[in-house]
């Protein structure tokens, strides 16, 4: 497919699987790149060196384009961004933070700079900083979250109207007829998580990967709004957080309970009970562990499929 995301970042669908903490290492990241969309290192989970490590794989595993995604969040960004430069990234995508911050300093190293957002505001802040493309998250995306609560539907529209450069949906998305709605609500691309996590490829623990398999419509909520908004599955933590709030729990007290390491917990070593799961309202949809290739394949066919059914209507 030609189009501004596609001749942007040199690849062939415009596919793009969401950066993840626990979850999208180089495997990940090579695979979907391979197949023909853009795959990305998740860098929040990695200490500096491990970085390294796996864009050194990704880069021997694909010779198509790959990226890597900075949460601003993360405690040595400085040493995140160092190694980007010096093993020569070609696409950031940074998210959590101002884009002010790093997008001069990426561009500088022609680095093609990509900033998530969830609102308008933030949007049209990234397009003055700089960035070469917005991802516009939704309501519906697991994981790290707005704060308006603006579902994917409403949010693209509006970004559209506003916005001069290229657009990436994300939150909601893990099928061919989802990508199209994106699309036709004006987007150029999507960005898709959920349906990755549970890639064979994907670095999850099986317990979660599962986990995923087997939630239904209504598994997840988005909660801690009072530290950062986050989706999960209604497990035994999130019984515990709604206790604490019941009981007028103070930000401090929250803070207690999250604890360190909570996603690492949930998300990679499997522990269902007392760890963080973090995945998309999408995930009531997903029933299968596939491969990468066969994920971005579904949903290139399916986007075809129905685009030219819609003409026909
Ligand atoms: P916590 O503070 O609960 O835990 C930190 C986790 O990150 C630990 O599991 C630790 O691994 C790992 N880690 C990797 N590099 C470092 C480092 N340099 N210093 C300390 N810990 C490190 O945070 P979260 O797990 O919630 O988030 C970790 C990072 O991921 C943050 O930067 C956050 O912004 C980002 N992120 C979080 C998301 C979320 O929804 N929680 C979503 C997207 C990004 P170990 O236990 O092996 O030491």
């Amino acid at each position: 497919m030609k189009n501004r995301i596609c001749e942007l970042f040199g690849i062939e669908y415009p596919i793009i699987q969401a950066g993840m903490i626990w979850c999208s290492g180089w495997e990940l990241a090579s695979a979907v790149s391979n197949a023909g969309g853009l795959g990305i290192i998740g860098s929040g989970s990695m200490y500096p060196e491990i970085l390294r490590e796996h864009i050194q794989k990704c880069k021997a595993a694909t010779n198509k384009p790959f990226a890597v995604n900075v949460p601003m969040l993360y405690p040595q960004i400085e040493d995140h961004i160092q190694i980007i430069i010096e093993e020569g990234v070609k696409i950031v995508f940074m998210s959590a933070g101002n884009p002010k911050t790093w997008t001069g300093h990426l561009k500088d190293h022609g680095i093609t700079v990509v900033h998530v957002v969830s609102s308008v505001k933030f949007a049209l802040k990234a397009q003055e900083a700089g960035v070469d493309a917005v991802v516009a998250e939704g309501f519906e995306a697991g994981g790290h979250n707005g704060r308006d609560e603006t579902t994917t539907f409403c949010l693209i529209p509006m970004v559209k109207e506003k916005l001069s450069i290229p657009l990436i949906a994300a939150g909601g998305i893990a099928t061919g007829k989802q990508m199209l709605a994106a699309m036709v609500l004006g987007a150029d691309a999507v960005q898709i998580g959920s349906r990755f996590v549970t890639s064979q490829e994907s670095s999850a623990h099986a317990n979660f990967k599962n986990e995923v398999v087997l939630a239904q419509e209504g598994a997840t909520r988005l909660t801690l709004k009072e530290l950062a908004p986050v989706r999960l599955i209604r497990n035994k933590f999130f019984n515990d957080i709604q206790e604490a709030y019941a009981k007028c729990a103070t930000v401090d007290e929250l803070k207690e309970l999250l604890g360190r390491a909570r996603a690492k917990r949930g998300m990679y070593e499997g522990d269902l009970h007392e760890g963080e799961l973090e995945i998309g309202q999408v995930s009531g949809m997903i029933d299968q562990i596939m491969p990468a290739k066969e994920i971005v394949k579904e949903i290139w066919e399916e986007f075809i499929r129905d685009k030219t059914k819609l003409a026909t209507l």
